[in-house]
């Protein structure tokens, strides 16, 4: 179901010829993430390509509609802004605002792992945009330091919303990533936006211990081993992070964190969190702890580099999946 127009549609109608195409920033399952260049206001963009043929083929169709629809509708300081969509007969193209200075992931991998302040910096924007999204009735499901980048000023902004739905009761689709994935997801039981705030919960742990609280290349492992929900702790681990982790990795629902009748609050009034100024984070007042190193709005050096081997855009000819991405 598509997110309820709370907002008008911000999204533009956009064309292949109105971009020069850069490099590639990133790759997904089914496709690629472009540096773009309008030609007319010379503005940097971040250009998604999905091949159709694969969207089908992994039977993403209601996803990549999805993410499109709750994209245009969502305006957050800490989420990714969509500026317009286009298609031709093989692609479907989503152009977002270009953020430069690159994926957490690679910070934090840089780093190893990072202070507590800094943890919590990051932790109180994401918070911030899942109030948000909840608010609006949207699970994001998709959690992971890979979706997380950095902008020029050291803010957070979410991306890739190819997994959030608009939910307002429970959903039962198995998707997401397999480290940050919630106990209920992997039962196969009927869930709902508590999977985020189990997700943060993984989260916060990762960026203070360097890697996930469940881990195991095994996939049928790593699972036994989320919903054993055994977590160990390095002494280093900030004692406050460690009660708040031990709330949010809650198996049983009527017990996390975030899924309390208090709802978020209890996460914000949390003392890891004591000397947050909430106002003052959701203004984007609060310094970064980290300011990446950009020289210019079309800056890649943040991003790894990647083979540019994709097939040529703009494909014209008969449309084989036209009534399968109506609108987009
Ligand atoms: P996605 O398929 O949406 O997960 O994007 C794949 C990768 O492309 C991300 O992990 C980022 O490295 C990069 N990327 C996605 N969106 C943006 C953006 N708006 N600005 C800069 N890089 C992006």
């Amino acid at each position: 179901m598509a997110p309820e127009a709370t907002a008008p549609a911000n999204a533009a109608k956009f064309t292949l010829e109105q971009f020069h195409i850069d490099r590639t920033l990133g790759t997904g399952s089914f496709g690629r993430v472009h540096l773009v260049r309008n030609r007319q206001s010379g503005q940097y963009c971040a250009m998604k390509v999905l091949r159709k043929a694969e969207v089908i083929r992994m039977k993403q169709v209601e996803h990549t509609v999805n993410e499109k629809s709750i994209l245009e509708v969502l305006d957050h300081p800490f989420l990714v802004k969509l500026h317009g969509t286009f298609q031709d007969s093989a692609n479907l193209y989503l152009v977002m605002e270009y953020v430069q200075g690159g994926e957490l992931f690679s910070y934090l991998r840089r780093c190893g792992r990072f202070p507590n302040h800094v943890a919590q910096f990051y932790a109180t924007q994401v918070t911030l945009a899942f109030e948000y999204l909840h608010a609006k009735d949207i699970i994001y499901r998709d959690l992971k330091p890979e979706n997380l980048l950095i902008d020029a000023q050291g803010n957070i902004k979410i991306t890739d919303f190819g997994f959030a739905k608009h939910v307002p009761d429970v959903t039962w689709t198995l998707c997401g990533t397999p480290d940050y994935l919630a106990p209920e997801i992997i039962q196969s039981k009927a869930y709902g936006q508590a999977v985020d705030w189990w997700a943060l919960g993984v989260l916060i742990y990762e960026m203070l211990a360097g890697h996930p609280p469940f881990c195991d290349d095994d996939h049928f492992k790593l699972y036994e081993r989320i919903l054993a929900c055994k977590v160990r702790f390095a002494a280093h681990f900030d004692l406050d992070a460690k009660d708040l982790v031990k709330r949010l990795l809650q198996p049983n629902l009527s017990k996390r964190y975030g899924n309390l009748k208090g709802g978020s609050s209890d996460i914000k009034r949390h003392k890891w969190f004591a000397g947050v100024d909430w106002i003052k984070a959701q203004n984007g007042q609060i310094p970064a702890p980290h300011i990446p190193n950009v020289a210019s709005a079309g800056d890649t050096s943040h991003f790894d580099k990647y083979p540019e081997d994709h097939a040529p855009y703009g494909a014209t000819g008969p449309d084989p999946y036209a009534d399968k991405f109506v609108g987009f």
